[in-house]
């Protein structure tokens, strides 16, 4: 029989990661039974506040004796009950259980999952429907993506590769070959991506926490993936690695809306028109989006960098094509930004001082006069609107490699401009 098994909201900041326990889960369970594909690393609704790093909850599934389930389920339960970081008051571990075929309704609830906010007492619901069994540590709140990853609708993915370190060396900083990473990514972009940033001059595959992650290798092609990892100089023993099945850079938890239609944790494109001059407030840029619906403040925050520049460029009457996160911020609901794309521009006009009709000089403000530099010629200040081109181009600007958000898709990969352009 088919045994699927979702597990989400074991990490903390303090340690522990949930991919962890899903590959070293995966590599005991395969000893009794026959995994069906790889296991699948699952991102969920991005803007959930309360959410552990990243919302990615695990699943795999099994063909299994039915003799053996019961045993499967007392390994999984009993990895959750070592590994997962109780302490934190943010961890609230859930493990799902299915057996046999997924039913519809439970792909509808894991796409909820996505895109909306669900309910644990919504998930409870979900899975009695659905017939699965399910276990809350805790709040238990990693019940809702154990069971939206178990049921995800994996049309889309990509794959990452996860290198894990010896527990000795947690917490400890990560030692890889910098060059060796930059020659592999060199080598296998963009079918795998996101390894280095080429602007920064910084390697990405790291993570700078003190989880037992050594790396994780992102692709479209498996084969590719498998090659960076061979190429890439580890300095210190890699325990071991798992490949995933992800949902990462899929741009899945996008939907068109109107802006009118916007509320918090929604992730959204829209189209609609500059409606004022930017603002800052401290590094964040700010302005106002609207169409025949409503209207919405945008923000493209401190940590998209130079993303920030392009967004400055914007004039009001623009009209663009706009993807982000919904949240409130500081009580007013913001579209953060993922994405544009200009889809009108209106024409930039400037305004200059003529030339000296009589000489041909320069002319130099003096009040409401303008004086020749050359000649002395005066004359009354009249500006002359002259349109210059505007440095916007008809293309996606997307946000910077570590800002962009584990669902949205790379512009570099197949497919990138599909959600806006639609
Ligand atoms: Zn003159």
């Amino acid at each position: 029989m088919i045994i699927h098994i979702g597990i989400d909201d074991t990490d903390s900041p303090n340690g522990m990661c949930t991919t962890y326990l899903g590959a070293l889960l995966y590599r005991e369970l395969s000893g009794v039974a026959e995994p069906l594909g790889l296991p699948r690393l699952i991102r969920l609704n991005p803007n959930i506040p309360y959410k552990t790093r990243g919302n990615g909850a695990v699943a795999m599934s099994f063909e299994a004796d039915e003799e053996a389930v019961l045993a499967i389920k007392d390994t999984v339960l009993f990895y959750v009950n070592q590994l997962a970081d109780f302490e934190h008051e943010n961890t609230n571990p859930g493990v799902v259980f299915l057996e046999g075929e997924i039913p519809d309704e439970l792909r509808d609830f894991s796409l909820r999952a996505l895109r909306e906010h669900v309910t644990i007492g919504e998930a409870e619901e979900a899975a009695r429907r659905a017939g699965a069994e399910y276990f809350k540590f805790k709040l238990g709140r990693g019940i809702i993506g154990s069971l939206a990853a178990i049921a995800y609708p994996l049309r889309a993915f990509t794959y990452e590769l996860l290198a894990y370190r010896e527990p000795e060396n947690w917490g400890k900083p990560r030692r890889v070959n910098l060059r060796s990473v930059f020659r592999a990514d060199e080598w296998a972009y963009p079918f795998s991506y996101d390894n280095v940033d080429r602007h920064k001059g910084t390697v990405l595959i790291t993570p700078h926490g003190k989880d037992p992650v050594l790396a994780g290798i992102r692709g479209i092609d498996r084969a590719k993936v498998l090659q960076v990892f061979e190429m890439v100089e580890f300095e210190e023993p890699v325990a071991f690695y798992q490949l995933y099945k992800t949902n990462q850079s899929t741009d899945d938890h996008l939907t068109a809306k109107r802006i009118g239609e916007l509320k918090p944790y929604d992730s959204a494109v829209v189209r609609g028109r500059v409606a004022g001059e930017y603002w800052e407030v401290g590094r964040h840029v700010f302005f106002e989006l609207e169409d025949g619906t409503g209207r919405i403040r945008v923000a493209a925050f401190e940590p998209t960098k130079k993303f920030r520049n392009y967004v400055r460029k914007l004039l009001p009457g623009d009209e663009i094509v706009a993807a982000g996160g919904v949240k409130e911020h500081e009580g007013i609901l913001t579209l953060n930004l993922e994405k544009f794309y200009p889809v009108k521009l209106v024409p930039k006009v400037e305004y200059r001082k003529p030339k000296c009709p009589k000489c041909g000089g320069t002319m130099k403000s003096k009040g409401d006069y303008l004086k020749c530099k050359r000649c002395g010629f005066r004359m009354p200040k009249k500006l002359i609107p002259v349109e210059v081109p505007r440095e916007l181009k008809k293309k996606i600007y997307e946000v910077p490699p570590d800002a962009r958000k584990h669902l949205s898709r790379p512009l570099v990969l197949p497919g990138g401009e599909d959600k806006l352009l639609q």
